[in-house]
């Protein structure tokens, strides 16, 4: 019970890696706003939780500023504090340089990057007032390129940046770390690496390319975050924690 009364942000809450940590945070004793694009994602995410009233409601588009200021609105209104923030929400592209236009471009800086600025400038003084942290969900992509992703790649190797930035600023008062993951078992996984249409065979691909043989999962990847998230980490600060089996070594 970590985070017992804990108050926690998490966006792009509503599946995959972000649900996964909601579910971490409700089970060590934290109260959980629940962010996703719209009020009807978050209402069916939140029925997961059999009315659970440490699970609330924080809808908002956080590629936009005026959703990141929602979605943190809502927290506060719900909890009157924050304690930590989770920047999770992030879409994928895969395309050639070529095919990546400027609306793909610009789809994916603004989930994965503007989000991290724009929800953190929000949070900021709830964060303060708790001598709170951040949690930033980058990528292993973000360490190392991959051919097809350059959009991806370069948002997530932002968000590294960002979190050392933001690290640097805020101390002493708000840690600020990410984790970078190589492939997790998600609806993005699934449909980003499917070959011809195939997930199964995509996902086979990617195990094999593993040093441990194998994909993430989601709740390894919420235990990381709830790792940094915690007094456990105390003394981590601005780190990019590489969580993918050995991929980057
Ligand atoms: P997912 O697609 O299963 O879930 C993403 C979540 O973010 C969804 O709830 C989605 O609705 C939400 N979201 C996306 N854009 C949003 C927006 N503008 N506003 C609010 N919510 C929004 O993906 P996932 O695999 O769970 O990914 C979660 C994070 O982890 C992402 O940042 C992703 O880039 C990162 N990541 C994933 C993997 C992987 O292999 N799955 C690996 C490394 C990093």
């Amino acid at each position: 019970m970590r985070f017992k009364n804990a108050a926690v942000l998490v966006t792009g809450g509503t599946r995959g890696i972000g649900a996964a940590c909601v579910r971490a945070f409700l089970n060590e004793g934290a109260r959980v706003a629940v962010n996703g694009r719209t009020d009807t994602s978050v209402a069916v995410a939140l029925a997961e939780y059999n009315g659970n009233e440490n699970a609330v409601a924080a809808p908002g588009d956080v590629s936009t500023v005026e959703g990141c200021q929602a979605a943190v609105a809502a927290a506060l209104a719900a909890f009157g504090r924050l304690d930590v923030l989770v920047n999770n929400a992030g879409v994928f592209f895969r395309g050639t340089i070529g095919e990546t236009d400027e609306v793909a471009w610009d789809a994916v800086m603004n989930a994965n990057v503007k989000s991290v600025q724009f929800c953190t400038q929000a949070a900021l003084p709830a964060l303060r007032a708790t001598k709170g942290n951040i949690v930033n969900i980058a990528s292993e992509s973000g360490i190392n390129g991959y051919p097809e992703t350059t959009a991806y790649c370069a948002s997530k190797g932002a968000v590294i940046s960002l979190t050392r930035a933001m690290a640097m600023e805020l101390a002493p008062d708000i840690r600020v770390n990410a984790l970078c993951p190589g492939v997790v078992e998600t609806d993005m996984a699934r449909a980003g690496f499917a070959v011809d249409g195939d997930e199964e065979q995509g996902l086979a691909y990617q195990r094999s390319t593993y040093p441990l043989q194998r994909i993430g999962t989601v709740e390894e990847t919420a235990a990381c975050v709830l790792f940094l998230a915690s007094e456990d980490a105390g003394f981590v600060n601005g780190a990019a924690l590489p969580m993918e089996g050995g991929a980057t070594v």
